[in-house]
């Protein structure tokens, strides 16, 4: 079985929204292997997204990101990491499928409510960073 990392983001923390999130994620047959409540560091949420420290976005979203309470889960299922990507919906809300999470949740393409994985390779790297 794949395993993804979900991350529940500041502003849908703070808008109340863990509780559907997380029916969400089980209706959709995710088992949640792990799971925590932290608050990052800005120097956290920079290790984190790190990949994309050349970005113009990159020091707006990791203030965001180390705003507020964010809660973490280690996701398990047949072909999780592209599952959880498609339950999501695309980073800007404004252009995410109906019933998709970003679109009936997020706010704006940096406060899109949930993150996931992208491979293999870097779910395996997110979740070590989290759960050791
Ligand atoms: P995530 O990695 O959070 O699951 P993603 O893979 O859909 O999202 P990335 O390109 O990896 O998108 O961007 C990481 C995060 O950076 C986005 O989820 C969003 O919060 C923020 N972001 C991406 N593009 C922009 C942008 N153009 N302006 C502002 N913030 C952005
Ligand atoms: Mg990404």
């Amino acid at each position: 079985m794949e395993k993804t990392l979900a991350i529940i983001k500041p502003d849908a923390v703070k808008k109340k929204l863990i509780g559907p999130i997380i029916q969400r994620i089980e209706q959709e047959g995710f088992e949640i292997n792990e799971m925590k409540m932290i608050h990052l560091s800005k120097k956290e949420a920079e290790g984190f997204y790190a990949v994309h420290k050349d970005k113009p976005f990159y020091s707006s979203l990791t203030d965001f990101m180390s705003s507020g309470k964010i809660v973490l889960m280690v996701l398990e299922r047949e072909n999780a990491i592209e599952k959880w990507r498609q339950v999501m919906g695309v980073t800007d809300p404004a252009l995410a499928d109906p019933g998709t999470l970003r679109h009936t949740y997020g706010f704006s393409i940096e406060r899109n409510a949930t993150h996931g994985s992208d491979a293999l390779d870097t779910a395996k790297w997110e979740i070590n960073y989290f759960f050791k």
